[in-house]
């Protein structure tokens, strides 16, 4: 336990000895899923923790306000699937009022997001990701070991039709997305929607996944259909890299964590559904901080800040994670 008031006096202005700005946090607050991305989680799916495991949305609320409180300004809410648990637009509403959290989103994977859009708007919600791996229903429903594709697109027209902005669509560059690349870019033709592609991670069952589709081949594609130039990001655009069709509504992205190195510029940490904090992706290294954010605050500070102070510049990549996959960490 850490418990010295020399810790405590510790700056947490700069929140990085390296003068490195941490300022997102990643909160899962479930492990559960309605769906079985085979790049997500093993074919027979995973044990799912008991709820007494999972943090409380009291225990949540007290882990931002002190988070916020050494500079966490930036809050994503993710799973699992964020939406199958009960009372997820309420805990939005609620970190919507801690002091210092200046911006909220959800990641989700859309299916519940029809039944769901309303009410997050009305609790503050204004920015939203779906995962979206692809824009035909024989495929989707073979990325996600059986899903229907129907409940997301509908999902996706709700939120434009409420006014999120911006949406994001993250696609997991997956097996045979090069032949459905001009369904995406309908999309970002179309509609204001930032479709980003994604470069599968070696995580959990992408572990299986060894040979992920780098940025450049798809890219050269997306070339071939239109005049693709360079545009800043979106807000909240975090490490993505950026490019606008001529006349189209949306963008087209690329979150390239294998091809590029950006940990010098990661700025976030993770609190897990079960209450484990982490400072990178691709380590197994964790904290249990449950116990923390029931006990003393200024200790839970010293924690977060021990986790902010940890960070590595330059993950080697045989310390690659192995022993969660990303539904149990919150991707
Ligand atoms: N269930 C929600 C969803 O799918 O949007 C939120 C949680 S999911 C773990 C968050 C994101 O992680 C999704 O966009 C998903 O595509 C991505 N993801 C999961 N496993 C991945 C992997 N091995 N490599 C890259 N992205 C992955
Ligand atoms: Fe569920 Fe999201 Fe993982 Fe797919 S990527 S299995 S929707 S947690």
């Amino acid at each position: 336990m850490l418990t010295s008031c020399r810790r405590a006096k510790r700056s947490t202005k700069v929140n990085s000895p390296q003068r490195r700005i941490i300022d997102y946090l990643r909160i899962s607050i479930t492990d559960r899923c309605n769906f079985r991305c085979r790049y997500c989680v093993p074919p027979k799916g995973i044990a799912f923790k008991a709820p007494a495991e999972i943090l409380s949305y009291e225990e949540i609320i007290r882990f931002a306000e002190v988070a916020a409180s050494l500079g966490i300004t930036r809050v994503r809410i993710t799973g699992g699937e964020p939406l199958v648990r009960p009372g997820c637009p309420a805990l939005i509403k609620r970190l919507a009022l801690v002091p210092g959290i200046k911006d909220l989103s959800l990641t989700t994977n859309g299916a519940l997001l029809g039944r769901y859009a309303d009410e997050l708007k009305k609790a503050g919600l204004t920015r939203l990701n779906i995962s979206l791996d692809s824009m035909e229903p024989e495929r989707f429903s073979q990325a996600t070991r059986g899903a229907s594709l129907a409940p997301v697109l509908a999902g996706l027209e709700k939120a434009l039709e409420l006014g999120f902005s911006p949406v994001k669509v993250n696609a997991v560059m997956i097996p045979g997305i090069e032949q459905e690349l001009q369904n995406f870019v309908a999309l970002a033709r179309e509609r204001p929607v930032h479709v980003r592609f994604i470069e599968s991670m070696p995580i959990g069952a992408g572990m299986g996944i060894r040979k992920f589709i780098p940025r450049e081949k798809i890219l050269d594609r997306l070339r071939t259909l239109g005049d693709l130039r360079p545009v800043d990001s979106p807000p909240g655009g975090g490490p993505a890299r950026y490019f606008r069709y001529a006349g189209a509504q949306g963008t087209i992205g690329f979150i390239s964590s294998m091809s590029d190195h950006f940990c010098n510029n990661c700025n976030r940490l993770r609190l897990t559904a079960d209450g484990k904090l982490r400072n990178c992706l691709f380590s197994d290294a964790e904290v249990d901080v449950r116990s923390f954010i029931n006990g003393d605050r200024d200790e839970l500070k010293n924690v977060i800040i021990d986790s902010m102070n940890s960070k590595k510049f330059d993950r080697r990549r045989e310390e690659l994670a192995v022993a969660r996959t990303m539904s149990q960490i919150g991707g």
